[in-house]
């Protein structure tokens, strides 16, 4: 028999006649012999309603209370419909977090899920029952053993749908919503945007982080961990919805379900060369000259940095395959003489990267790979961050013993740790969506010292204040005290608090200097076929130079080409750079 695992959001049980008609599709589907196990968020907009009542009260109302008043919501939904399927003639019983043992940290608020009891389930599921579960809580083990309500974080329930599904092994964890699944882009910025009918699950963390919010993003990082079928699909038709696909397949651990250790995979690429280009022009269209006319010469492209600098010039570095050196020279000098501006070449590079689900989201992972490093005396000379893999670019004497550190440090077993790994053409489109996330601000920290620790110090800051830094630029120009300029974005609601960090830092690098920059918007392509196609970022560069936007930061990653643009530019940009990929059509 097959097992599902459905999970309705607050829209689709917002009233009585919607809980009638989740009902009625419920039934139907229990008709057609499926076991099932149902999630449900609270009715509509009352978990913000709970929330209001206590601010009404509080400023700042205990977090326990908090998790008492809002596990209520789920509760009253779970009721009503297991109430409607019973009217429908269907059995159905339903459950609190703690009825089942859905067992998390004691972090209240933001609980993660250590463990899943399933027998209670299996035991209603074998004598034909329908099981409905409260989405967004679990409970914890306190230290004292008493057991408190936790719940997981705002939007959690689509995590306890993907956790339930995978410790029960169910065939399937059906999304319910009232959008039809994921879509190439924001619909209500762009009003043709498509229906994806297959994402990966890594794809789908990095469109998540940026603001796609069909999802959230841990109940992604368990689907891609544990390799659980998930269907995002519209609650009110019978359309197919968009399918998630993750290699993985892990089994459950002793540590926790929703991993405590989220790096899962080391990779080293060898044979590396970086190219400077310094000095030249800021304007719209350079970016997008350079990187066509190396795809044009058969040049695979692997990490592009650009950052931006007082005056009127940019820096752009990017890493290529050592084999292809003499023919990107060649190209680029040719557009040197055109355009001014010095080409530097550094050969025998390598680049460590560490991978695995939701590492930005966890600002202390990238911090404690640079702080590896650091401690080994490896100078970091690129940085590239996304979702699911943080690299660097290292001297490659260095790069079997960085790799050996950082594999003891993140606890890495042989099987996961990868020598240069090739990339495989998995039939995947280069670009398959694209975010923009326009609530960014950008810094700049200039003159930090050219010594090997530097970017290890201030991420780690950053992430004792638990705050996230999203894209993370080293750039290779000298400034005056042959410091560096590292550059970075983070959420606006975040810069007040980085002074916090910034002001001590900056006092022990006295030459050091912070800039901010202008709002900003980031805006990303999303390809799991990106890795083996050439020139998708010059592709991107194009699009936004027709529309004639500047580019102020370029960062890229495997599956991932973000730039940074002026805020107001934002969703023009999203709109040209979803237009070139054809992504406003079916294909
Ligand atoms: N009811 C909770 C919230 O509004 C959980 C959820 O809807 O997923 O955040
Ligand atoms: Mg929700």
């Amino acid at each position: 028999m097959t097992l599902l695992v459905q999970k309705f959001g607050g829209t689709s049980v917002g009233n009585i006649e919607r809980i009638k008609a989740v009902a009625k599709r419920i039934a139907s589907s229990k008709e057609a012999g499926n076991q099932l196990v149902i999630v449900v968020s609270a009715m509509g907009d009352s978990t913000d309603k709970l929330s209001n009542l206590a601010l009404s009260i509080s400023g700042k109302p205990p977090a326990r209370e908090m998790d008492m008043l809002l596990s209520t919501g789920e509760q009253v939904t779970i009721s009503l419909l297991s109430i409607a399927l019973n009217e429908l003639g269907i059995s159905a019983t339903s459950m609190t977090g703690s009825q089942v043992g859905i067992i998390t940290e004691s972090a209240h608020g933001k609980a993660r899920i250590l463990d899943i009891k399933t027998d209670r389930i299996k035991e209603l599921l074998k004598n034909g029952h329908v099981v409905v579960v409260a989405g967004f809580q679990g409970t914890s083990l306190g230290s004292s053993k008493t057991a408190e309500i936790t719940t997981l974080g705002r939007g959690g329930s689509d995590t306890s749908a993907v956790a339930l599904a995978t410790a029960l092994q169910a065939d399937c964890c059906e999304i319910y919503t009232d959008v039809s699944g994921v879509l190439t882009t924001d619909p209500r910025k762009v009003a043709d945007a498509q229906l994806m009918l297959k994402v990966t699950c890594d794809e789908m963390l990095e469109l998540a982080s940026l603001g796609a919010a069909v999802l959230h993003p841990r109940a992604v990082e368990i689907a891609r961990n544990y390799g659980v079928k998930v269907v995002v699909r519209s609650s009110w038709d019978n359309e197919p919805g968009t399918t998630l696909t993750s290699s993985e397949k892990r089994s459950l651990g002793k540590e926790g379900l929703e991993l405590s250790k989220p790096v899962n995979a080391i990779e080293l690429l060898e044979k590396q060369a970086v190219i400077g280009l310094s000095h030249i022009p800021d304007q719209p269209g350079i970016a997008a000259d350079l990187f066509e006319t190396l795809s044009e010469g058969g040049i695979n492209v692997d990490l592009i940095i650009q950052s931006t600098h007082q005056g009127n010039s940019n820096d752009i570095t990017f890493t290529i395959a050592e084999e292809d050196l003499e023919r990107t020279k060649f190209l680029c000098q040719r557009l040197i003489e055109k355009l001014g501006g010095k080409l530097t070449a550094q050969t025998n590079m390598s680049k460590l990267s560490i991978r695995g689900a939701g590492i930005m989201g966890r600002p202390g992972i990238a911090a404690k790979f640079f702080d590896t490093l650091s401690k080994s005396a490896i100078n970091l000379r690129l940085i590239a961050t996304s979702e699911v893999k943080v690299s660097c670019v290292i001297n490659a004497k260095l790069g079997a013993k960085a790799l050996r550190y950082a594999s003891e440090a993140f606890d890495l077993k042989d099987q996961q740790i990868k020598i240069n790994p090739t990339n495989i053409d998995n039939n995947e489109p280069e670009v398959k969506g694209i975010a923009l996330d326009p609530n960014q601000v950008q810094l700049s920290v200039i003159n930090v010292p050219d010594i090997p620790g530097s970017a290890a110090i201030l991420c780690q800051a950053f992430a004792d204040e638990g705050i996230c830094l999203h894209t993370i630029v080293q750039s290779e120009r000298k400034c005056d005290s042959n410091g560096k300029i590292i550059s970075f974005t983070m959420n606006k609601n975040d810069r007040k608090n980085a002074d916090n960090i910034l002001i001590p830092l900056l006092k022990v690098w006295p030459a050091a200097y912070l800039e901010d920059g202008q709002a900003i918007a980031r805006i990303s392509a999303v390809g799991a076929g990106m890795p083996v196609s050439i020139g998708t970022a010059g592709r991107m560069f194009r699009a936004l130079a027709n529309a004639q936007i500047n580019i102020l930061m370029i960062a890229t990653s495997e599956i991932r080409t973000t730039c940074i643009v002026s805020e107001n530019d934002g969703v023009r940009a999203l709109k040209e750079v979803h237009k070139f990929f054809k992504l406003n059509s079916k294909s």
